[in-house]
């Protein structure tokens, strides 16, 4: 969720494709979720993969043909793991990322628009991402995803990204 620019999480994508190739079988931990679709939103495929807790948390991309959703076991692990508050933000946020046509709009765009497109995505996944856990009854990941930003989020705008003021002023708009 907090990571590079949109051109990035692109990029990233492929990079964890290349290297998947090169990285003999036997030495790949990555890992499957199997949690089944984000009710009344659909299913994505998850894969929980071995990170550093420094880039990504969440990376809605796709891989192989496919849309897929990848999560740092580091920084999940933070938030107190799959299925805790904080994942279920982050993975309503990413889904958001899939549902809401953002990553087609990733891949289909010049890369000088791709700053804008990633600010307004993240904003737009956020708000998603609020009003989905609000319908669904979950207030506790909704809180997360506030503590989340809070913590982890500089407080200004970086390189394209939205800040954590940013993020936090439009998800109380949601
Ligand atoms: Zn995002």
């Amino acid at each position: 969720m907090y990571k590079g620019s949109c051109f990035f999480l692109v990029l990233k994508g492929y990079a964890v494709g290349i290297s998947l190739l090169l990285v003999p079988h036997a030495t790949i931990a990555q890992q499957i979720l199997n949690l089944g679709p984000l009710p009344g939103v659909g299913q994505v495929t998850e894969m929980l993969e071995p990170g550093t807790g420094q880039g990504f948390s969440g990376l809605a991309t796709i891989y192989m043909g496919q849309p897929v959703i990848f999560y740092d076991n580091v920084w999940v692990q933070r938030f107190g793991g799959v299925g805790s508050p904080g994942f279920r933000f982050i993975r309503a946020h990413e889904y958001a990322h899939h549902f809401r046509g953002h990553i087609l709009a990733q891949l289909n765009s010049p890369p000088q628009m791709l700053p804008t497109l990633g600010y307004q995505a993240e904003l737009d996944a956020d708000c998603a991402a609020v009003r989905y856990l609000r319908q669904t009854g979950d207030p506790a990941a909704i809180q997360a995803g506030y503590q989340i930003y809070q913590t982890i989020v500089p407080p200004q705008d970086m390189n394209g990204r939205p800040g954590s003021i940013a993020r936090i002023n439009n998800m109380n708009g949601c």
